[in-house]
């Protein structure tokens, strides 16, 4: 039987960093996936091939200002699909450079230093001392009468993508962030668009006060709240969906229906035999990433705690570190400091302690912003709306903040290093942040209390 250091169950954001890391060190790592392939969902069917659509519909939108453009929805899949070849073939290359190993199947845990693979040649057992599981999460579908009628995600952003047409009209059941991101785009692309929301409000996770700013500046989206999906129909070449609370029924006829009430994580086969504790959102982690059996650590989707690329990413090295020191742990994730964007058309982003929760925790907090209608960038790029705003304790210490408008996705890292390194904002008030560039409302904020 084969025998390695490490072997990660997946090859996608939160496998791969520990893998690298790991075999640099000397480690001998195997990584194992369906796919086959160096990446997981982000690059499949998530993160990148959708911010491809959105960012290209982005400058769409902004030469708008200029004339009455318009582009063929196809291309804009063409490039997206380019984008995605461009990225397998890189990962590709960097797994040949690093010597990395990747076996294509299914993974089963049969005891704490042993996972079997079933592939197409049959099944094989390997060792390893330490095992991550990164199987990540997929699309949520509900049990509702006619779900397999709508598009997933999928539909949308894989490779060579089903949907090259764009529909007259579209319900999105589920204001999440897929579902409003998917929503703006559609709506500038000329698509008429409901969103149907369970709850009594879209992006219900996130801070309702920042939420209330965004939801004004989006493209015309109807939203329909409180309005749980009872069924989906064929009606002809239309759909039909029928939601609403209780016995209030409303419909709609679409000509398309997209599903984005959320994802769940994945777990590989063995992990209730072996024990593993988990509940249906997650396999349950110490901040070292380990789980209940010291050895065997969780990373990215699959324990639902943050389930993003880039914190899967974070997490991956910490578990490689702490196997690196024998599973005895040195390095810790740190839930809080994780920006999210919310890539919307405009965006939103958010890190750390938003105002209700500084609240619930007692932590009298102060905060203060800047009004971006004011920003030169934003001057610049037409998009003059939206706010960053910084939060702080008592002290000064920066504890979150958020940023809607131009640039929120790259401006809110900088409140993130600022959370995440506990600086003050002092520290932001003192930085000489370029000009023209929307990052140099930071040190305005800060400098209104300094
Ligand atoms: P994360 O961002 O947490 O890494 P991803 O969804 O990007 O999550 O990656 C998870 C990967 O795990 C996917 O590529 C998927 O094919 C793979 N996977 C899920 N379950 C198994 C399993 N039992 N055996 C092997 N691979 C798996």
């Amino acid at each position: 039987m084969e025998e390695y250091d490490v072997i990660t169950i997946g090859a996608g954001g939160a496998a791969y960093p520990a893998a690298f890391r790991l075999k640099k060190s000397g480690y001998s790592v195997l990584m194992i996936d369906k796919k086959g392939v160096m990446s997981g969902n982000c690059l499949a069917e998530g993160c990148v091939p959708s911010k491809a659509v959105i960012e290209t519909v982005h400058t769409l939108a902004k030469m708008r200002h200029f004339g009455d453009f318009s582009i063929d929805y196809g291309k804009i899949v063409d490039h997206k699909d380019s984008v995605q070849k461009i990225r397998y073939d890189q990962h590709d290359e960097e797994l040949k450079e690093a010597g990395l190993k990747i076996i294509k199947g299914t993974a089963r845990l049969i005891d704490e230093n042993m996972v079997e693979v079933s592939s197409d040649t049959g099944t094989s057992r390997y060792r390893a001392s330490s095992i991550i599981i990164a199987s990540g999460s997929d699309t949520f579908v509900p049990k509702i009468p006619g779900s397999n009628l709508a598009w997933t995600s999928a539909d949308l952003y894989a490779l060579n993508a089903r949907v090259r047409k764009l529909p007259k009209s579209m319900a999105i059941i589920g204001g999440g962030y897929i579902g409003m991101e998917t929503a703006s785009f559609m709506s500038i692309l000329g698509v008429k668009v409901t969103v149907i929301e369970m709850l009594d409000r879209v992006l219900s996770t996130m801070e309702k006060s920042m939420v209330d700013k965004l939801l004004p500046l989006l493209p015309k989206i109807e939203i329909k709240t409180s309005s749980p999906v009872k069924s989906i129909e064929k009606n002809g070449s239309m759909y039909r969906v029928n939601f609403g609370a209780d016995s209030n029924t409303e419909s709609i006829d679409v000509e398309a229906v997209l599903m984005a009430v959320g994802r769940i994580p994945v777990f590989p086969d063995g992990v209730d035999e072996l024990g593993i504790e988990h509940d249906r959102h997650g396999i349950k982690v110490n901040m070292a990433m380990q789980t209940n059996i010291k050895n065997i650590y969780a990373t990215g989707d699959v324990n639902g705690i943050t389930p993003l690329f880039h914190a899967a990413k974070r997490q991956s090295i910490v578990a490689a570190n702490n196997i690196m020191a024998n599973n005895v742990p040195t390095d810790y994730f740190d839930p809080l400091s994780v920006p999210f964007t919310v890539y919307t058309i405009p965006q939103m982003a958010y890190v750390g302690i938003m105002p209700s929760q500084a609240r619930k925790m007692g932590i009298d907090y102060v905060e203060t912003d800047y009004q971006i209608e004011t920003d030169s960038m934003a001057q610049i790029n037409n998009e003059m709306y939206g706010e960053i705003r910084i939060f702080t304790d008592s002290r000064m210490k920066v504890i979150g903040g958020y940023v809607i408008g131009n640039d929120a996705g790259n401006v809110i890292n900088e409140i993130a290093l600022a959370v995440s390194r506990g600086l003050s904002l002092r520290d932001l008030a003192e930085m000489a942040h370029q000009h023209p560039m929307t990052f140099e409302g930071i040190d305005s904020a800060a400098r209104k209390l300094y």
